[in-house]
């Protein structure tokens, strides 16, 4: 085992802009160690206010829509314009089947050689609530490593996006033209939530289709209600292969984040997120701490069997439960 590191080693290699010490305190954050969680939280302190100054992006879009072979592209991109970028991703499937739709390959292999990038896989995690919230802490270490972009991507699958979502300034929706009724099969869940969508491999015999599926998208952003914030959702194509509207996109993010800072948008959006974490965090250790209370499970058992026979209504079992629970009246 490495040698446990003090807390001043951690913070000062982490604002030296050091990746291997980085790595060190993300693994520390991601630790269930009792010890390791308190030294995690005295070092997430200290650096607290070198925080914030960065760009915060989200992106998804279903498996094979090329959100790897975007990001290397656009990744590189912002380092030769003197960015220096983190991407970190949240894996919705990683915990549950042990596969992982992000993980299994090797992805982003220029980049991962970028000294101007740094790429950390999802953490494994028993709950995509304990997952997002130690990607949470990992984008605050990540900034006061000196990184100005932050690239959280995800899969389209189940709550991913929504809580990616929650954690970035701008969210960004990779989608494939001609995957069939496009207007049918779209998430429009998802779709609301985009504030740029990128229609993407728009090269070779694809582009025109990639031209139709913009306009089509376009016109169904319309029929969405506006947002309040002034920001209309623009539709583009890209090519990463060809290099072709990479710098739209990073315009596209440019103008965004000028006009969502000056009418105090961004500001209110970040204080929302925050104030989301602090409760989702607390749901979470209550709900822990509930369960971790050893004569309950037994009880549990018996409540649950009986309202799966029907020979108990649910409220009346968690009342019994919670009468049960000392903590929790
Ligand atoms: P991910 O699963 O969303 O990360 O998708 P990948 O980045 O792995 O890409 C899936 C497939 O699409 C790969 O075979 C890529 O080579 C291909 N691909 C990605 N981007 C482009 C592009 O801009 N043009 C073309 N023609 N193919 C692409």
């Amino acid at each position: 085992m490495r040698p446990r590191l003090s807390l001043d080693q951690y913070v000062n290699g982490i604002l030296s802009g050091d990746h291997l010490l980085l790595s060190r305190a993300i693994t520390l954050v991601e630790s269930r160690r009792a010890d390791d969680q308190r030294l995690a939280q005295d070092v997430l302190k200290a650096i607290l206010p070198k925080t914030g100054h960065s760009v915060r992006i989200g992106i998804t879009g279903v498996p094979g829509v090329g959100k790897s072979t975007f990001i290397e592209a656009f990744g590189t991109y912002l380092t030769t314009l003197g960015h220096r970028l983190a991407i970190l991703t949240v894996d919705p499937t990683s915990q549950r089947s042990g596969g992982s739709l992000l993980g299994d390959k090797t992805r982003m292999e220029t980049l991962s050689m970028n000294p101007n990038a740094y790429v950390r896989p999802s953490p494994a995690g028993n709950s995509l609530g304990g997952v997002t919230h130690h990607t949470r802490e990992t984008m605050l270490l990540c900034e006061a490593a000196g990184f100005d972009v932050l690239l959280v991507e995800t899969v389209g699958v189940g709550q991913s996006e929504t809580v990616v979502y929650d954690m970035v300034d701008f969210f960004l929706l990779l989608m494939l033209a001609g995957a069939g009724d496009e207007l049918q099969g779209m998430k429009r869940g998802i779709m609301e939530l985009a504030d740029t969508l990128v229609i993407t491999k728009a090269d070779g015999t694809n582009q025109t289709a990639a031209n139709r599926a913009r306009v089509e998208y376009q016109n169904a952003l319309h029929l969405f209600p506006p947002t309040g914030t002034g920001w209309f959702p623009p539709v583009l194509t890209c090519s990463a292969l060809t290099n072709t509207g990479i710098t739209d996109v990073w315009s596209s993010i440019q103008t965004h984040q000028q006009l969502t800072s000056q009418n105090g948008y961004r500001n209110r959006r970040r204080q929302n997120q925050q104030l989301a974490w602090f409760r989702s965090l607390l749901r979470q250790q209550l709900e822990q701490r509930f369960y971790a209370q050893p004569y309950l499970r037994s009880q549990l058992e018996v409540l649950e069997e009986q309202v799966q026979k029907g020979d108990l209504l649910p409220v009346t079992a968690v009342q019994t439960l919670l009468s049960l629970a000392p903590d929790s009246r």
